[in-house]
């Protein structure tokens, strides 16, 4: 155990907020996982810099939690500091030119509603995609041919180092449902997106049409990660794994969605082992049937 991170920093105030033991679980869409050694959950960019420096000086494993709904956390839990970027950094401002600047921490669902009051388009077809900016960044969260990416302008992020980068699109790799956020150890401060005005049926148009597509996934009430697998090249994981005849298969406390076969959802109290036993038994097996590995989508975090 690490004596509070705090105890030697320079702020008092930030130090109170620090938290020994926190459950996890209730912050992940899965309800899965243990405790934080210490969690935090910083409300302004110099707090996550204090934070980020303590980490750094005294050698503190840091992981980073958004909105939690593409993590599998360990049972055991994870060791030094989560820092759980979320609701106390969320502002944003919709500029005159179309252009947001929206805080790590805030919710897609809240940008996109907005958006489509003030009559801008170009995320509204990722309605129904949980999480936060943050997340939407390291991942490059995507539906319906439209990508977080799509619309980016510039990412202001914290090296692990504490230095402070603004980097353009043209200078950020990204893919399907990664970007180098994703690989490069960086904490995503802000994002700069640029919209298009647009009339306002077209918008609500295409925000229904995205609606409508998640009626099948509004209906598992369970909680989930949405698709555990990334889709392989010309193929759909949920068809590969209902082609096992794996649909409603249950490991432990955990099931594949009788509704959606690259859903697994938690019956009650789950493990993270059970979920990550399930993953392992269904990669193994479409492997052996198609010779496809298939790999997860959710991020793991901790030891497995
Ligand atoms: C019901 C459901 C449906 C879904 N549908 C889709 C879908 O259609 N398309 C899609 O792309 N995804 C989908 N997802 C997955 C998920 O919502 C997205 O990947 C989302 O962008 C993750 O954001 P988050 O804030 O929850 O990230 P988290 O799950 O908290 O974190 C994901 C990763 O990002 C990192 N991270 C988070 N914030 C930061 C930050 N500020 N700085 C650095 N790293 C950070 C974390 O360390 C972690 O590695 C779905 C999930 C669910 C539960």
């Amino acid at each position: 155990m690490f004596t509070h991170p705090f105890s030697a920093g320079p702020s008092a105030r930030l130090s109170d907020s620090f938290i020994s033991g926190k459950s996890l679980a209730p912050f992940t869409s899965w309800r899965i996982g243990g405790p934080a050694e210490w969690y935090v959950a910083p409300g302004s960019e110099s707090e996550i810099q204090q934070i980020l420096k303590l980490t750094q000086t005294q050698g503190i494993p840091l992981t980073i939690l958004g909105g939690g709904s593409n993590v599998l956390i360990s049972d055991q839990g994870l060791p030094g500091l989560v820092m759980h970027i979320t609701h106390r950094f969320a502002d944003f401002a919709f500029l005159p030119d179309g252009r947001v600047r929206a805080q790590a921490g805030v919710r897609l669902g809240t940008l996109i509603k907005k958006a489509i009051s003030m009559e801008l388009s170009g995320i509204e077809q990722l309605w129904g995609i949980p999480g936060t900016v943050g997340g939407a960044v390291t991942m490059n969260a995507g539906a319906c041919q439209t990508e977080f990416f799509d619309v980016v302008e510039s990412i202001t992020s914290l090296t692990p180092s504490g230095q402070k980068v603004v980097r353009r699109r043209d200078q950020i790799q990204h893919g399907y449902r990664w970007s180098d956020y994703k690989f490069n150890a960086e904490i995503v401060l802000e994002a700069t997106i640029r919209l298009q005005p647009a009339a306002a049926e077209a918008i609500q148009e295409r925000f229904d049409a995205a609606d409508a597509r998640r009626k099948p996934q509004h209906d598992i009430r369970q909680p989930n990660c949405g698709s555990v697998f990334r889709n392989p090249p010309g193929d759909y994981a949920g068809r590969l794994i209902e082609q096992l005849g794996a649909k409603g298969r249950v490991q432990g406390k955990v099931q594949v969605s009788p509704s959606h076969a690259n859903f697994i959802v938690n019956l009650g109290k789950a493990s993270a082992q059970d979920a990550c036993q399930l993953i392992r038994n269904l990669q193994h097996e479409v492997w052996h049937k198609n010779q496809i590995l298939l790999e997860p989508e959710a991020i793991f975090l901790g030891e497995f």
